[in-house]
C-alpha cells in the first residue's frame, strides 16, 4: 500500500516537472536562437510524461500500448520523412485532426466506469471538441492542399442549419449526462460534432484560413484537456491547456494580422471567389533576367518579400545567395515578413532560418512598411495576397482592410511568379499592373539563379 502511494507521488512529481519543462520549452520557442532547443526540451518532457503515465496504476495490458506505439511511430516517422516541405501546413492540419480524434476516443473509453456527472460532462466535451476538430481539420487539409478548392462554401439558411446542429449537440449532451447507459445520445453527440466540424469550416475560405488553422490547433488542445479531466490525468490537462491557450493567442495574432475579429472570420463567409474578380487598369510589364540584373546592380537598398511561392520553388537558399551578392555589391538588404505569408504561421521564418538568413534581417510588416519609400527595389518572391494593394484601395475587395506589405511604395517592384495566376484568396492583384512593377515570370528559384549568374 505504502509503495503504491510513493509511486503515485513520484508520478505526480514527474508530471509537475514535465509541465514546467513544457512551459519553459514554449518560452524558448519565442526566439529563433533558442527555438530548436525549446522544441527538443518539450519533446523530452513529453517522453518523460508518457513514461510516467505508463507506470500509473490501472494499466493492465501493455501489448496494446506497444502495438499502438510501433504502428504510430512507423506512420508518423514515414509521413514526416516523406512529406514535401510545401505540404507541411497540410500535415500540421492533419495532425491537429488526429489529436482531436484521439481525444474523442479517450473520452469515449473513459465512459466505462464513469459515474459522476462531472466526468460525464468532460466525456461529452472531449467527444464534442475532439469530433469537430477532427472533421474541421480534414476540411482545412482539403482546402490547404486545394483538393476541395480554397473558397468559401455558402448556401441559403446555413446559419439556421448550424444553429440547429449546435442545439442538437447541446440537447444530446444533456440527455447523455442524464442517461449515460443509453448509447444513442452518445452516438448522436459523435455524429453531430463530426458534422459540425465540416459545417463550421466550409464557409471560411480564401485568406481567412490562417485563423482557422490556429483555432483548430487550439481546439485540439482543449479536447485533450477535457479528455484529461475525463480520465483524471493531470499532465494531459496541463498539456491540453497549454496547447489550447497558445492556440488562442496565435488565433488572436492572426486575426490582428488580418484586421478582422474572430466572429467576423467565423460567421461572415469571407472569400467567396465570385465577389473577388474586379477589373484592373494598367498593363503588365514583363522584364528579363538581364534587365532585372542591371536595375539590381545599381540598387543600394533592396527588400525581399517572400510568400508561398518561395516555399513551392524551394528558393530560400538561392535567395540567401543573392542577398549576399547584393550586400557585397554595397546594397542594404532586408526581408519583409507578413504574418500570414505562406500556408502556416511562421512559414517564411522557418524557410529563411533553414537557409541561415540572419534573424535580424527579417523585419515584421509594421517595421518594414515605414521604410518602403526608401527601398530601391522590392523583390516579391512568390507572394501575392500579402502584397495586394486592393486590401488598401478597393472597398469591394474581400481582403479590404487586411494590412499588407506596401511593396508598391518602393521605387521599383519585381514580382517573381510563373504566371498571372491568383494567390490563395483567388483574387486579382492590381500590384502587377502598377507603373513601377515589373513581372519576372518563371519559377522563382530559376529566376533568382539567373540573377546570381549575372552577378557572378
Ligand atoms: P499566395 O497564395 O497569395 O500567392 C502565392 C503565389 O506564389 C502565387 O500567386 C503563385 O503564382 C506563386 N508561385 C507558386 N509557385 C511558384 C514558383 N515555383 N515560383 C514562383 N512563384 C510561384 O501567397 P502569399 O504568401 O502571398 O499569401 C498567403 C495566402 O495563404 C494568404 O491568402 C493567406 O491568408 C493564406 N493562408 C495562410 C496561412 C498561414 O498560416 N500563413 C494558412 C492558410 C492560408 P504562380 O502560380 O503564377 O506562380
Amino acid at each position: 500500500m505504502e509503495n503504491s502511494t510513493d509511486l503515485g507521488m513520484l508520478i505526480q512529481f514527474v508530471y509537475v516537472a514535465s509541465g514546467a519543462l513544457f512551459i519553459y520549452g514554449l518560452k524558448m520557442l519565442g526566439s529563433a536562437a533558442t527555438a530548436r532547443r525549446g522544441n527538443m526540451l518539450s519533446a523530452i518532457a513529453m517522453l518523460v510524461a508518457i513514461l510516467a503515465a505508463l507506470m500509473d496504476q490501472g494499466i493492465v495490458e501493455y501489448q496494446w500500448i506497444l502495438l499502438g506505439f510501433v504502428v504510430g511511430a512507423i506512420i508518423g516517422g514515414a509521413a514526416a520523412r516523406m512529406v514535401q516541405m510545401t505540404s507541411m501546413p497540410e500535415m500540421v492540419a492533419l495532425f491537429n485532426g488526429f489529436g482531436g480524434m484521439a481525444s474523442l476516443l479517450v473520452g469515449w473509453a473513459a465512459l466505462s466506469g464513469a459515474t459522476s456527472t462531472f466526468t460525464l460532462i468532460t466525456i461529452a466535451l472531449s467527444i464534442l471538441i475532439g469530433g469537430l476538430t477532427f472533421t474541421g481539420s480534414l476540411v482545412a487539409y482539403g482546402k490547404l492542399s486545394e483538393t476541395i478548392g480554397s473558397g468559401a462554401v455558402m448556401f441559403k439558411g446555413q446559419q439556421v442549419v448550424n444553429s440547429l446542429i449546435v442545439l442538437g449537440i447541446l440537447g444530446s449532451a444533456v440527455m447523455f449526462c442524464q442517461h449515460p447507459d443509453t448509447m444513442q445520445w452518445l452516438y448522436l453527440i459523435v455524429g453531430l460534432s463530426l458534422l459540425f466540424g465540416v459545417m463550421a469550416v466550409i464557409p471560411i475560405g480564401g485568406a481567412d484560413m490562417p485563423v482557422v488553422i490556429s483555432l483548430l490547433n487550439s481546439y485540439s488542445g482543449l479536447a485533450a484537456c477535457a479528455a484529461g479531466f475525463a480520465v483524471n490525468n493531470n499532465i494531459l490537462i496541463v498539456a491540453g491547456s497549454l496547447v489550447g491557450a497558445s492556440g488562442i493567442v496565435l488565433t488572436q495574432i492572426m486575426c490582428k494580422a488580418m484586421n478582422r475579429s474572430l466572429s467576423n472570420v467565423l460567421f461572415s463567409g469571407f472569400g467567396s471567389v465570385s465577389a473577388a474578380t474586379g477589373e484592373v487598369e494598367g498593363e503588365i510589364k514583363p522584364i528579363s533576367v538581364e534587365d532585372a540584373y542591371y536595375v539590381l546592380e545599381a540598387a543600394s537598398n533592396v527588400a525581399f518579400v517572400p510568400g508561398y511561392g518561395m516555399a513551392v520553388a524551394q528558393a530560400q537558399h538561392v535567395v540567401k545567395e543573392l542577398c549576399e551578392l547584393l550586400e557585397e555589391n554595397g546594397a542594404e538588404v532586408s526581408f519583409g515578413i507578413h504574418p500570414v505569408a505562406g500556408r502556416m504561421p511562421g512559414h517564411m521564418n522557418v524557410l529563411l532560418a533553414e537557409a541561415d538568413v540572419p534573424y535580424d534581417q527579417l523585419l515584421e510588416m509594421d517595421d518594414i512598411n515605414p521604410r518602403m519609400e526608401n527601398v530601391d527595389v522590392a523583390i516579391v518572391i512568390g507572394a501575392n495576397d500579402v502584397v495586394n494593394p486592393a486590401a488598401r484601395e478597393e472597398e469591394s475587395s474581400p481582403i479590404y482592410g487586411m494590412p499588407i506589405i506596401n511593396v508598391d511604395s518602393a521605387r521599383t517592384v519585381f514580382v517573381l511568379k510563373r504566371s498571372m495566376a491568383s494567390g490563395f484568396a483567388g483574387i486579382e492583384n492590381p500590384l502587377f499592373y502598377k507603373d513601377n512593377t515589373r513581372m519576372l515570370f518563371g519559377d522563382a528559384k530559376e529566376s533568382i539563379g539567373g540573377l546570381i549568374r549575372e552577378f557572378e
